[in-house]
């Protein structure tokens, strides 16, 4: 059987999923040693062969490429290459006379800051049940692992309990996956269409909730929180456990400190207030008071969809769309930690999130927040509303952990990516993030997504049906799929343990 020659007469270019080589994420300047894996035994006639090694970005045009010798012995060919400097690579395969096999690996090279660093993929923002979701945390984590997901936050509007329901949740069932404690807090209060502000936050991995502090709209509403917080402690931290880590007295505490920015505010708003048509100087300042809030629970601070379109079927006196004014005054302040850019927008509408990048770039963000790619998903399954796992942003992370993805965007080691069905995914922000980042969709994350489903598939029937068999299964798969992913960088790395 010809199998090699078909390969050659068809010219077609043959990647992943044919072959095996183990590693493809290396050190730049350093020799490796490599295993090339024929694992279908389509070159069952070809022994030696030479592998061509194509730079594709920095190269000197008068160079030959360098051509490694090797032979496949039973489907595995080894070879040793030193790879220059930070950029993709071809291996191209071809006959012992230099003929091209028709087949190509690509291999990244990286910089030593990069290599030891987890890609991982998430979605900082989602609703489940708890606010205006449809499905519960549990059955939402389930989804987001089936569409590749490595991490998640549950930001359920001016309600910070679905994110701890889906922490704990995780711990019922093996996973690979992280939930990071959120909520997506509205500057002016409780009320979705605010008068007050319409600018919505994600407060991310902060210790407690913040929303709760800021819920009331009046005096007498102040006063019976208060009040409550100080004669039923126990009653209120009932349906909000993450009180009783915060304690009765900074509790009260924290709610006294709310109500004394709220009469700061108020004594701004009369000064400032109506000088400015598309603005206000109050709804500008309750945005600033509530990114402080935030802080002060030890959370990121995420802009929301600052290019949201109006929904005109609602009521458009409080709309939930913000003023581009406003928007513009707030970049500029930029009291923020990281900005969403890719935003929920269904396919119709996606010109939104390139003006958020337009955005972004005339603020002079650059270097100074990274920006980040989120689905707003309320219901997984929607013909036009699904993009969970279509959107998203890579952090490139010390562990897989909650603590090392909060640090990776604090440290700008993010990109916001957007993948539409049927087209190509765009990749927003550093560059050479972004050139890492489109090498690991167009391989290592093909790979991990298919792993990330099985997970998924079988995390649904864990957390919905408490099934043990499947428990029991799933933990082998993780373990499996952590080594095989490994496997790409070719050396044990403390960033892919099960933590
Ligand atoms: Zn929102
Ligand atoms: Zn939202």
């Amino acid at each position: 059987m010809q199998r090699d020659v078909r390969i050659d007469r068809i010219r077609r270019i043959v990647k992943d999923d044919y072959f095996r080589l183990s590693p493809r994420i290396v050190p730049a300047n350093a020799v490796m040693s490599y295993r090339l894996t024929d694992q279908f035994r389509l070159f069952s006639n070809v022994s030696d062969i030479l592998i061509e090694i194509v730079p594709t970005t920095l190269f000197d045009r008068g160079v030959q490429n360098e051509k490694i010798k090797t032979s496949f012995i039973n489907g595995v060919a080894e070879f040793n290459v030193r790879l220059d400097c930070e950029q993709e690579y071809i291996f191209k395969l071809c006959d012992s006379e230099g003929e091209m096999l028709g087949v190509e690996l690509d291999v990244f090279a990286l910089n030593e800051d990069l290599l030891p660093l987890a890609p991982l993929k998430g979605d900082l923002h989602m609703h489940t049940a708890y606010s205006d979701g449809f499905e519960l945390p549990s059955h939402k984590l389930a989804m987001a692992r089936k569409r590749g997901l490595d991490y998640v936050a549950i930001t359920d509007h001016n309600n910070f309990n679905g994110s701890l329901v889906a922490i704990e949740d995780l711990t019922k069932c093996p996973n690979r996956m992280i939930a990071l404690k959120g909520e997506e807090v509205h500057a002016g209060g409780k009320d979705p269409g605010s008068a007050l502000s319409p600018v919505h936050i994600l407060s991310i991995d902060a210790d407690y909730g913040v929303s709760f502090f800021r819920s009331f709209s009046s005096d007498a509403e102040y006063l019976e929180l208060r009040n409550q917080l100080e004669a039923e402690f126990d009653v209120v931290a009932q349906d909000n456990p993450w009180l009783l880590g915060l304690g009765k007295e900074c509790a009260i505490a924290e709610i006294e400190k709310a109500r004394k920015r709220r009469l700061e505010i108020l004594e701004l708003a009369d000064t400032e207030n109506g000088e400015h048509p598309y603005w206000r100087a109050d709804e500008f300042a309750y945005t600033l008071e509530a990114c402080e809030a935030v802080k002060d629970a030890g959370g990121l601070c995420v802009l929301c969809h600052p290019m949201w379109r109006p929904i005109t079927h609602r009521n458009t006196v409080n709309r939930m769309d913000v003023s581009l004014e406003l928007v513009k005054r707030l970049l500029e302040a930029n009291p923020f930690d990281a900005c969403e850019i890719v935003s929920g927008a269904p396919k119709s509408e996606a010109g939104s999130n390139l003006l958020q990048e337009r955005l972004y770039y005339e603020s002079g963000l650059v270097g100074r927040i990274p920006m980040i790619g989120i689905t707003d998903n309320h219901i997984a399954n929607h013909d036009d509303y699904d993009l969970l796992g279509n959107n998203y942003s890579v952090v490139f992370a010390a562990e897989r952990t909650a603590r090392a993805i909060r640090e990776a965007i604090e440290d700008g080691r993010c990109v916001a990516v957007e993948h539409y069905d049927g087209e190509c995914a765009r990749i927003h922000g550093d560059f050479r993030l972004s050139q890492f980042a489109s090498f690991l969709i167009r391989t290592f994350f093909k790979a991990h997504d298919r792993n990330a489903a099985m997970e998924g598939n079988m995390m649904e029937k864990v957390l919905a049906y408490g099934d043990e068999i499947y428990s029991s299964i799933l933990a082998h798969i993780c373990e499996l799929h952590a080594s095989e992913e490994r496997e790409w960088w070719g050396a044990a790395q403390s960033c892919f343990q099960i933590v």
